[in-house]
């Protein structure tokens, strides 16, 4: 099998030092193993995407030397091959129809909230004969309502959710877009990913995403969630921690391979060595050394890297 990795940005801002991570980790994976690491704009957001950060983005990954193979693919204009998902699921009874209204939402979940429950969608349209002709729609999954789901990790080990707690989730909104765990489950699979290298802020959406693969017949890839990066201080990482947004580092001056030597420690370790070639990088990368916990951002260290090329 010939690994296969992806970097999924939206395109609504900057490339900042996570996403970088992100992408380092997904594109040293797919070289250590002699594979192919690829790019997929996320741009369903139409209102928050654009060209330029499109750009932004592309051009932080050239300045770090992250290669990507063949052209970038571009998630809205797959809308079409989305719906066919959808389709498939309706068909095949994985997926229904749900008339409820705003209100009827509303009335559902205060009750559930006045009973002490968690509130979410109770499955009603699952079995409604009672449907308005021509009212408005959206299309959810049937979700498994017993037994659990397990995420087997490459960085986290077993992570399990009950299916209980999964609420039968939008795939299509009612003006027909498709919602985000739907299009990345199509795509992932169209595309031939085999190890989807992510954010561990995308764990609680995995769960879904498995089922999707299940009910489409798909084979499900290898995940591996990377523990986000907090400031000295513990909280997560901004601003007045330093630079998030790698263009400002070169604009800083500091140089691209002293910057990705940093974001490989950033949660990976290996001995006791600091400095790395790219090929060392390549050649002793492993997502299984990567740490569980969050890692922590420190701007010496950086800098110390940076004073040694
Ligand atoms: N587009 C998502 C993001 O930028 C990533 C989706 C994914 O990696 O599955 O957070």
């Amino acid at each position: 099998m010939t690994v296969r990795t992806r970097f999924a940005p939206s395109p609504t801002g900057m490339l900042h030092i996570g996403g970088a991570r992100t992408a380092l980790f997904a594109w040293l994976y797919a070289r250590h193993h002699g594979g192919q690491f690829v790019l997929r704009i996320e741009d369903t957001d139409r209102e928050r995407s654009t060209d330029e950060a499109t750009e932004v983005i592309l051009d932080g990954l050239k300045w770090l030397g992250l290669d990507w193979d063949g052209e970038p693919v571009f998630q809205a204009a797959r809308q079409a091959e989305h719906v066919v998902a959808v389709d498939q699921l309706i068909e095949e009874g994985h997926a229904y129809r749900c008339y409820c209204s705003k209100v009827e939402l509303d009335e559902m979940r205060e009750a559930q909230r006045a009973a002490g429950k968690k509130p979410m969608y109770d499955g009603r349209c699952r079995h409604r004969s009672d449907r308005p002709a021509g009212a408005p729609f959206v299309v959810r999954f049937r979700s498994p309502d017993e037994g659990e789901t397990i995420v087997n990790d490459l960085v986290l080990g077993n992570v399990s959710f009950p299916n209980a707690e999964l609420d039968d989730l939008i795939l299509l909104r009612t003006d027909g877009t498709p919602t985000y765990n739907l299009a990345v489950v199509a795509d992932d699979a169209a595309m031939g990913i085999t190890h989807v290298v992510r954010g561990s802020d995308h764990l609680n959406n995995t769960p879904r995403q498995i089922q999707l693969y299940q009910a489409l017949g798909l084979p499900v890839p290898q995940f591996a969630h990377i523990p986000l990066i907090h400031g000295p201080d513990g909280a997560k990482m901004s601003k007045r921690h330093g630079a998030v947004a790698i263009t400002e580092y070169r604009e800083k001056g500091y140089l691209p391979h002293a910057v990705n030597n940093y974001l490989a420690r950033l949660g990976w370790s290996h001995g006791d060595e600091e400095v790395f070639s790219r090929e060392q990088l390549i050649a002793l990368f492993d997502l299984t050394q990567v740490g569980k916990g969050a890692a922590r951002f420190d701007q010496q260290k950086l800098d110390w890297l940076n004073g040694h090329y």
